[in-house]
């Protein structure tokens, strides 16, 4: 499949009167043209600070691109100019997130913040521009668009108010959309028809989607491939599969039991206990272990290597990897 991006390796620190935290450790993952990678983990673990260097939104200072890079269309993100950014968002690549009033303009017209939109990104003549505008609305599902040109945002509806942000998001024809929490503060029903939106867009345009989400529930209906994040770093990546059926990271298991499942049900949800550790000093070793269950001599010693378990899944965990007892006497 068509590599459409491709992080390697990144880092990102923020400076913070207590010293640096580095909130993203040496991430790496390719995105294919017309998946859905969802990016997963709890808050703090670095997939929002991931896709906002993606897009060149961290604020800086405090945030920095330490080093590492986002290749896309033959050039380093992470490196060109704020200039050559600006064309690249929304045109190639958009984002929405959770909360849609904060993409939208209250004092506007969803119809005038559509065609503005459009003519901006390619100059259409305006006529052209509503059509184009309406088309879009009409693929995100807004019933009667011609009637709801003239509302403004708070005449809609939370879920209304998240499918005309991605008929914003889409409007310039973007490669990748990256998603970041784009069904948490909406209703469970409302959640599974944004994620349905999703699926039947990516179906019509080819899209690549990143999704972010604390939720593995949101992802089992949608993500093609599934990376896991803790504490900085990915610690598995695979297809959605061999993460629901086949996970092998402690981490991976914990999240999959605290999430409600309708295939296991009456099973009770457990909570992973404790918290990630501090990302000021981050531990030399695997930075699960004080909440893992399976931790041995050698996790807090050395970082686990990345054990490839088939073309698409890997993971990060001594338990996987034979080195383990090797490294724990090399470490004494
Ligand atoms: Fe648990 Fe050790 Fe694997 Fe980390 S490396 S997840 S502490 S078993
Ligand atoms: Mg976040």
């Amino acid at each position: 499949m068509e590599k459409v991006l491709e992080v390697k390796d990144l880092h990102v620190t923020f400076s913070t009167y207590g010293g640096e935290v580095k909130a993203v450790r040496g991430v790496s993952f390719d995105l294919h043209k017309g998946e859905t990678l969802a990016i997963v983990g709890e808050s703090g673990c670095g997939k929002s600070v991931t896709s906002q260097s993606i897009m060149r939104l961290i604020p800086s200072p405090p945030g920095r691109i330490a080093s590492g890079s986002v290749l896309y269309k033959g050039k380093d993100l992470a490196k060109i100019s704020e200039k050559e950014m600006r064309k690249i968002r929304g045109a190639d690549i958009s984002m929405i997130f959770q909360d849609p009033m904060t993409a939208l303009n209250p004092t506007l017209t969803i119809g005038k913040q559509l065609v503005e939109g459009i003519i901006q990104h390619d100059g259409s003549p305006k006529e052209k521009a509503k059509k184009r505008a309406l088309e879009m609305l009409n693929l995100v599902g807004i019933p009667d668009p011609e009637m709801r040109f003239k509302n403004y945002p708070h005449e809609f509806s939370g879920g209304m108010r998240q499918r005309i942000v991605i008929a914003m998001a889409l409007v310039c024809e973007p490669e990748i959309l990256i998603a970041d929490e784009p069904t948490t503060a909406l209703d469970v029903t409302i959640q599974a028809q944004i994620l349905d939106l999703f699926k039947e867009i990516q179906r019509k345009t080819n899209v690549s989607i990143i999704l972010i989400t604390h939720d593995l529930g949101v992802v089992a209906q949608v993500a093609d491939r599934i990376a896991v994040m803790y504490a900085g770093k990915i610690v598995e990546a695979g297809n959605r599969r061999e993460i629901f059926y086949k996970p092998q990271h402690p981490y991976t298991k914990g999240l999959l039991q605290s999430v409600p499942r309708l295939d296991l049900e009456g099973e009770d949800l457990v909570p992973i206990m404790g918290s990630p550790p501090d990302l000021f000093s981050p531990p030399v070793g695997c930075p699960f272990t004080a909440r893992c269950d399976f931790a041995m001599e050698v996790c807090d010693k050395a970082y686990p290597f990345k054990t490839h378990l088939t073309k698409e899944h890997h993971v990060d965990c001594w338990l996987q990897d034979k080195r383990a007892q090797k490294m724990l006497s090399a470490a004494k």
